[in-house]
């Protein structure tokens, strides 16, 4: 068991600080006064990390941690912390590990018994999410799919049972692919793409895989939100007659009850109809 107290005890942390997906005013002031206090911040991108630090006058030392150089950096960032020094990780934008590297470094720090903390903020899953208009949970945030396209199908043979609200990631010159392949695989579905989140060109498209196919000028960050797979209603094992009853013990009435199982089974309501009534009145 690790159990540790962030607070309380002296430990050297490793700060994981989220930074804005767009709009700098989504930058928290208790993000700036940690990365104001820390010794060294590691980042994917001097260039685009240094705009930001130098808008907020946080002057650091800044080193680059990548997932292609984690092993050599994750160690740097254990003997700076072995040195009773504070570290913090950001990413370009929003929370450092989802999506971005930093999984690993944490897990090397964990392990060597420092503390590892969370500076919420900005982050463009759940932005999407609740503006989607889709249920918000349980939902399942899958990031990236696959690049290649027979590979990224695979995957979404993976998801297609899957009821909860999935949530990907996407750039925008995959995303006609990608909507199509969601509708090839999962079939229709209600589907929500939020781009440019917090930015001047916010914009969210909510329609169905169908419908969202074929956008042709949508630029910019996304995401995409797809409605989990409906709960199919099994009928094979009833009778016609059994599950009219059944329907009406839940509650709903019998003009209902024949209109739902005329639809199920695509048959005429009529036949439903006298299904149901020739059976009631014989008890
Ligand atoms: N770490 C980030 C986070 O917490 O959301 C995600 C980084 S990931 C490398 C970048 C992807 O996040 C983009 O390709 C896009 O799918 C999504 N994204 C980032 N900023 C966004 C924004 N402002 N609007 C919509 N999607 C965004």
């Amino acid at each position: 068991m690790n159990r540790q107290k962030s607070f309380i005890n002296d430990l050297p942390t490793l700060y994981l600080v989220a930074t804005p997906i767009g709009n700098l005013q989504d930058m928290t002031y208790r993000a700036v006064s940690i990365l104001q206090s820390i010794d060294v911040i590691y980042c994917e991108d001097t260039r685009v990390s240094g705009k930001l630090l130098h808008h907020f006058e946080i002057k650091k030392p800044m080193r680059t941690y990548h997932d292609f150089n984690k092993t050599m950096k994750s160690e740097d960032i254990l003997n700076n912390l072995r040195n009773n020094q504070n570290i913090a990780l950001i990413s370009d934008a929003g929370y450092p590990l989802i999506s971005d590297p930093g999984y690993y470094v944490i897990r090397e720090v964990i392990k060597a018994g420092f503390n590892v903390v969370s500076i919420p903020g900005a982050n463009a899953l759940l932005s999407a999410l609740v503006v989607s208009g889709i249920a918000p949970h349980p939902f399942v945030f899958y990031g990236f799919l696959d690049a290649k396209e027979t590979k990224k199908r695979k995957e979404l043979e993976q998801l297609m049972n899957h009821s909860e609200t999935i949530v990907f990631y996407e750039s925008p010159h995959r995303i006609n692919k990608t909507i199509k392949a969601i509708d090839d695989v999962f079939g229709e579905r209600n589907c929500v793409i939020a781009r440019e989140l917090t930015k001047k060109y916010e914009e969210i498209l909510r329609g169905t895989s169908k419908t969202l196919q074929d956008i042709t000028d949508i630029k910019g960050e996304m995401v995409i939100i797809v409605e989990g797979k409906k709960e199919e209603i099994i009928i094979s094992d009833l009778s016609i007659i059994d599950e009219l009853n059944k329907l009406v013990s839940e509650g709903l009435s019998s003009k209902e009850a024949i209109k739902l199982v005329a639809k199920h089974r695509n048959l005429p309501k009529n036949d439903v109809y006298m299904e149901y009534h020739q059976n009631n009145e014989k008890e």
